[in-house]
């Protein structure tokens, strides 16, 4: 049997790492696996995990490696992700990238590529700013870019329950971005060394990115 393939979406914080991840679930039957998700979940849960991270994602900094790695260790370990999985939003430092290399070693797997989504600064301050979502199936919205086609309906479910995120507000934003350049940005340089690094341009239109990924991934995977 071939081994489940490994994925990682790397980007800033609203470079388009979310939805493109849904897309590729949908295209190629992977699993998109969401740290943020995952803390949010576990925030909404009011488990231990979810306690200690809420106040730090609300100041827009990194929570700790040891509950992130926990929580991806926890998930990785569900049966679905043998259909293979894209991760989004984790690694987000040297150390998770170096957790993340010897959990996959310890079941023969490896990355088959990091993917880089290349944007500058100020459109992730407009991506973010506009970034809305469906409160029933996770289908992601912007107000400019990506607006339902009926004003407040998910194109998906149907459902109006729509949610805005704490940290999506200016302030926040600000601090996420410098974690992004200090810790995020150097898995970079790491996934390159690695051999495993490919980038595209993440400033066109959703669509167009969709394309150049599926072609990565078809290529990656192969
Ligand atoms: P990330 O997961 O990297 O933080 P998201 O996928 O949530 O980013 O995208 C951030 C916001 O920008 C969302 O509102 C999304 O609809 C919108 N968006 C995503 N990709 C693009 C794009 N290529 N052009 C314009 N807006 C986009
Ligand atoms: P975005 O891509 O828009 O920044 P995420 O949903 O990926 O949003 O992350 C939201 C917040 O969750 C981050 O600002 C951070 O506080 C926390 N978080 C998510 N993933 C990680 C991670 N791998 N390591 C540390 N903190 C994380
Ligand atoms: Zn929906």
């Amino acid at each position: 049997m071939t081994k489940p393939a490994v994925l990682i979406l790397l980007g800033p914080p609203g470079a388009g790492k979310g939805t493109q991840a849904r897309m590729l679930e949908e295209k190629f039957g992977l699993v998109q696996l969401s740290t943020g998700d995952l803390l949010r979940a576990a925030v909404a849960a009011g488990t231990e995990a979810g306690k200690a991270a809420k106040a730090v994602m609300e100041a827009g900094k990194l929570v700790s490696d040891e509950i992130v790695v926990n929580i991806l260790r926890d998930r990785l370990a569900q049966p679905d992700c043998a259909r293979g999985v894209i991760l989004d939003g984790f690694p987000r430092t040297t150390v998770q990238a170096k957790a993340l290399d010897a959990l996959l070693a310890e079941s023969g797997q490896s990355i088959n590529a990091a993917i880089n989504l290349e944007v500058d600064d100020a459109a992730m301050v407009t991506r973010i700013s506009g970034r809305f979502t469906c409160c029933d199936c996770g289908e992601g919205y912007h107000d400019t870019f990506k607006a339902p086609v009926a004003v407040g309906k998910c194109d998906k479910c149907g459902s109006t329950n729509m949610k805005r995120r704490a940290d999506d507000n200016a302030e926040t934003v600000a601090s996420r971005l410098v974690a992004y350049h200090e810790q995020t940005a150097p898995l970079i340089a790491y996934y390159k060394a690695r051999d495993v690094l490919k980038s595209i341009d993440a400033m066109g239109d959703i669509d167009t990115i969709a394309a150049d990924l599926a072609a990565i991934v078809k290529q990656a995977t192969a």
